[in-house]
């Protein structure tokens, strides 16, 4: 890929952030450097994910759903068996490890909805590190019962009140606590965004999807698929689904959106966060609020690469409606028994659009990033109120 040290993907990535932090960043990223190509530490990595996570997870043919859609041969890759019920625990599980082999014995994140928190608070107990999730104060009670699990696995909740008590905020909170104790203290990102290393570094350990996708299609089909899709909320499924598809020309890479926080489809070049990506912005230029009906995909950003790649017309991104999203939830539901996540129903109505630009012969692989269970509720409430 065309990322240089300072971690650009053509115009978009880079580091933006005040010098103390930077000297942080530049650390972990020479630590970062060095440890993806140790043995040592990738079998580690390997082993934690097959005995702790349930790797590899199948790719699953989905004969209901492809006679239903008329078209390619659809592959399900599927995310939702891993524990704790999505991609987000591959990252933090590469993550912890390499806190653990630079001295760090406390770990820090922040969320939203509350699903990086669990997978973060997951992995903390498992290898016996200290966790501290930092929430802003509104999320904290729209969030309850997330906030309940995060306690009950061993975390520490600490709801942010300055500012508007949102996900900014908590950011700004989690990043002064690193700056202060970097010693001690390891700044867990849950999304392919960030100041670089965190964009290369999250796409590096979520590649574990793409690896053994492309592995197991040909082992099954016995040659590559005609398309890989995933939603993009931060991007990081999405990247790690495409990871090793990229230098495949004869692939099709693309990425669904919400409507709501149409970041690529809308947004322009702007810097975020600590770095350059599209962001949907308002018309003062601040980034605008988003709102989708499924949390984690409730950013107005995007992860660097994904930009780059939509500028140079590798991938292509395209956005569903919440009707839309809403039918594909019921439709993987009723068709194949598997209730995905809301955010991934957006990759399966995606699907579903573009069906008729493949033939019967091409197969095509969806990423179900997440289980659902977690928005049955939800969509209880949707479907009975509209
Ligand atoms: C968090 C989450 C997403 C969105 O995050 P990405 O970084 O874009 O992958 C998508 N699906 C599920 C199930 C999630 O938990």
């Amino acid at each position: 890929m065309m990322t240089n040290q300072e971690g650009y993907f053509g115009i978009f990535g880079g580091s933006f952030v005040p010098p103390e932090l930077k000297a942080v960043l530049d650390n972990l990223a020479n630590k970062f450097e060095k440890y993806k190509n140790d043995p040592d530490f990738n079998q580690e990595f390997k082993e934690t994910l097959k005995e702790y996570v349930g790797r590899e997870n199948p790719l699953t043919y989905a004969s209901r759903l492809t006679k239903e859609f008329n078209g390619p041969k659809i592959y399900l890759k599927r995310e939702d068996l891993n524990h704790t019920g999505a991609h987000k625990i591959n990252n933090v599980v590469g993550q912890i490890l390499l806190a653990k082999r630079m001295g760090a014995h406390r770990i820090i994140a922040e969320t939203s909805a509350g699903q990086h928190g669990v997978a973060t608070a997951t992995a903390c107990a498992m290898f016996g590190m200290d966790c501290t999730i930092y929430m802003g104060k509104l999320d904290t009670e729209r969030q309850a019962l997330n906030v309940f699990r995060m306690e009950l696995l061993g975390a520490k909740v600490i709801p942010v009140e300055k500012g508007q008590g949102r996900l900014k905020d908590a950011v700004d909170v989690a990043l002064a606590d690193l700056v202060e104790n970097y010693e001690s203290t390891f700044y867990l990102l849950g999304s392919a965004v960030g100041p670089h290393p965190f964009p290369s570094m999250v796409k590096h350990f979520q590649s574990i999807i793409s690896e053994e996708s492309k592995k197991q299609i040909l082992e099954q089909e016995g040659n590559l698929p005609a398309a890989v899709l995933a939603v993009v909320g931060g991007g990081s499924n999405a990247i790690g689904s495409f990871a090793h598809y990229i230098d495949e020309p004869s692939v099709r890479l693309i990425g669904a959106e919400p409507e709501e926080a149409a970041t690529m489809a809308k947004g322009a070049p702007a810097e975020i966060h600590g770095f350059k990506t599209l962001v949907l912005q308002d018309e003062n230029g601040e980034p605008a609020p988003t709102y989708s009906i499924a949390a984690g995909l409730d950013y107005p950003g995007i992860g660097p690469e994904h930009s780059y790649l939509k500028e140079t017309g590798r991938a292509e991104y395209y956005t569903v409606s919440k009707e839309e999203v809403l039918e594909a939830f019921k439709l993987l539901s009723s068709k194949e028994g598997i209730i995905p996540a809301l955010e991934s129903a957006h990759a399966i109505a995606l699907a579903k659009k573009l069906a008729p630009q493949f033939n019967k012969e091409e197969s095509i692989i969806i990423t179900i990033s997440g289980r659902g269970d977690k928005d049955v509720v939800h969509v209880h409430d949707l479907l009975k109120n509209g």
